[in-house]
């Protein structure tokens, strides 16, 4: 028999992490953009993770914004799920950091080339440690907050995403087989903003019992 996961290490155990875009009402007011028809989708690689205490490298010539968003870590392999089962199919929770490179991001978009670099670079995906489900009642109210250098730049709750996890796992896994220990990023609230070598990135969740911290500094 296959021994069991240690959910807690999803960080070395996961094998993909699949990243939702623009899935928040609060952030699409801001942009003055249309609510999208299917979730927008994108993959990170697993060397981008980095855990609380941990360095961001910021690549060379790299405009990073901070995207805090609620992860979420499959338990069990996912296959076409329907959204009614699809939680069923979760071993708990993460706060992340959504790492997205902007400078090139309107140019790739504009010309419809793919987000790898954008959103892959090594330590575009810091976070938390593992919430199991148990503790979290209702993924759908849970508060998260971002803080540069001491001064909140995001205050937002997973109630406002536009397409709930369910949806979001039913959508990907139709094409996609979500496995155990990987990870789904979710979309971030109103307020993402910029961060340079030097700044002191926080972010966590009053409802996961969250805090995690990360300094920011150049790639080498
Ligand atoms: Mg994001």
């Amino acid at each position: 028999m296959e021994a069991a996961l240690n959910f807690a290490k999803f960080v070395q155990v996961g094998k993909k992490i699949v990243g939702v875009g623009l899935n928040y009402k609060s952030l699409l007011l801001e942009r003055n953009l249309p609510i999208p028809k299917t979730p927008i989708v994108f993959l990170k690689p697993t060397s981008s993770y980095i855990t609380s205490g941990q360095d961001i490298e910021i690549p060379s010539g790299f405009k990073v914004n901070e995207e805090v968003e609620l992860g979420v870590i499959v338990g069990k392999k996912c296959k076409k799920v329907s959204p009614e089962k699809a939680l069923d199919y979760v071993a708990g929770y993460c706060i992340s950091l959504d790492l997205t490179e902007v400078g090139q991001l309107n140019d790739v978009r504009k010309n419809g080339l793919p987000w790898t670099f954008v959103k892959g670079f090594d330590t575009a995906c810091p976070v938390s440690h593992f919430v199991p489900t148990e503790k979290v009642p209702n993924p759908h109210d849970v508060h998260l907050w971002c803080k540069v250098n001491g001064k909140t730049v995001q205050d937002g709750n997973t109630s406002e995403m536009i397409f709930s996890i369910p949806e979001i796992m039913s959508h990907v896994s139709q094409s996609v087989t979500l496995e155990p220990g990987d990870l789904i990023i979710t979309g971030s609230p109103t307020g993402v903003s910029l961060i340079k070598p030097g700044d002191l990135v926080e972010a966590g969740s009053k409802s996961l019992g969250i805090e995690m911290q990360f300094r920011v500094k150049s790639a080498e």
